[in-house]
C-alpha cells in the first residue's frame, strides 16, 4: 500500500509498505515528526528512506528519522547531489531490491528541477519528486528546459497505467495555466471538476497516471 503523509505546506511524503511485513519506506520526508506519528499510529517499523533531490522540503526529516529508526537506515538518494545521510547513492539506471519489499526498484535520472534529480519506478508506482507534477512539471533550478524535456519523455515511456506519486499538491494552480494553453481540452474541463471535489473532501488529488498526463498536461504535449 502506499499512503500519503502531508507535511509542511503542500508536500506529501509517500509511506510504501507491505501487508506481509511491519516494515515501512518513506519519500522524500520533508519533516520528520509526521512521519514518526504516522509509522507510530500504524504499528510499522521504519526501514528506509528514498530520496529524488536535494531540496530542503524533501530531505529536512533524514537525520532525526534516522536517530529515531537506528544509524544504519538506508536512506538512498541522488549520487550527484550533496545530501547529508545518503548512504546508498544512485545516478540513473540501476535496479535494485529494497529489503522489505518484494519488488524491484528502477531508479530513472530526471535531471532538470535540479540537475541530480532521480525518480524511482517500483512495480507500477512512479515517485518523481519535483520533475513531474499532476498537470505541471517542478521549476528549473539546476537544469536546462531540454533536459526536463528529456527526462519527462524519459517518463512517458512508462506504462499509461503507472501511478504517479509527486511531492507536492499543486494540481489545482497547474490546471489553471493548463487551461490557459488548452481551453478546450475536455478531459483538463473534467479533471478540475474532479481536483475540486477531492480537495474540497480534503484528499489528495494524487496518484495520477502516466496516461491520464499524457492527455492533460501541457508539459507533456508540446
Ligand atoms: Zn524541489
Ligand atoms: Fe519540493
Amino acid at each position: 500500500s502506499i499512503i500519503p503523509i502531508k507535511a509542511l505546506d503542500d508536500n506529501y511524503i509517500w509511506l510504501i509498505n507491505e501487508t506481509e511485513n511491519n516494515f515501512a519506506y518513506v519519500v522524500d520526508p520533508g519533516e520528520a515528526n509526521a512521519v514518526i506519528s504516522t509509522v507510530t499510529q500504524l504499528g510499522l517499523n521504519l526501514a528506509g528512506i528514498l530520496i529524488t533531490h536535494h531540496h530542503w522540503d524533501h530531505t529536512q526529516g533524514i537525520s532525526e528519522l534516522q536517530d529515531f529508526a537506528g544509524n544504519n537506515l538506508p536512506v538512498y538518494g541522488p549520487a550527484h547531489e550533496q545530501i547529508n545521510g545518503v548512504n546508498r547513492p544512485f545516478s540513473g539506471n540501476e535496479h535494485f531490491k529494497l529489503e522489505f519489499l518484494n519488488d524491484i526498484v528502477d531508479v530513472i535520472a530526471i535531471p532538470g528541477h535540479t540537475s541530480g534529480h532521480i525518480g524511482y519506478h517500483i512495480q507500477g508506482a512512479l515517485f518523481c519528486g519535483d520533475t513531474l507534477f499532476s498537470v505541471g512539471c517542478g521549476r528549473l533550478f539546476e537544469g536546462t528546459a531540454k533536459q526536463m524535456l528529456y527526462s519527462l519523455t524519459e517518463l512517458t515511456k512508462l506504462a499509461d497505467t503507472t501511478k504517479v506519486y509527486c511531492a507536492h499538491e499543486y494540481t489545482l494552480a497547474n490546471i489553471k495555466f493548463a487551461l490557459a494553453v488548452e481551453p478546450n481540452n475536455q478531459a483538463l474541463i473534467d479533471y478540475q471538476q474532479w481536483v475540486i471535489q477531492q480537495l474540497e473532501l480534503g484528499l489528495p488529488s494524487l496518484p495520477s497516471t502516466i496516461g491520464l498526463e499524457k492527455d492533460i498536461n501541457p508539459f507533456l504535449r508540446c
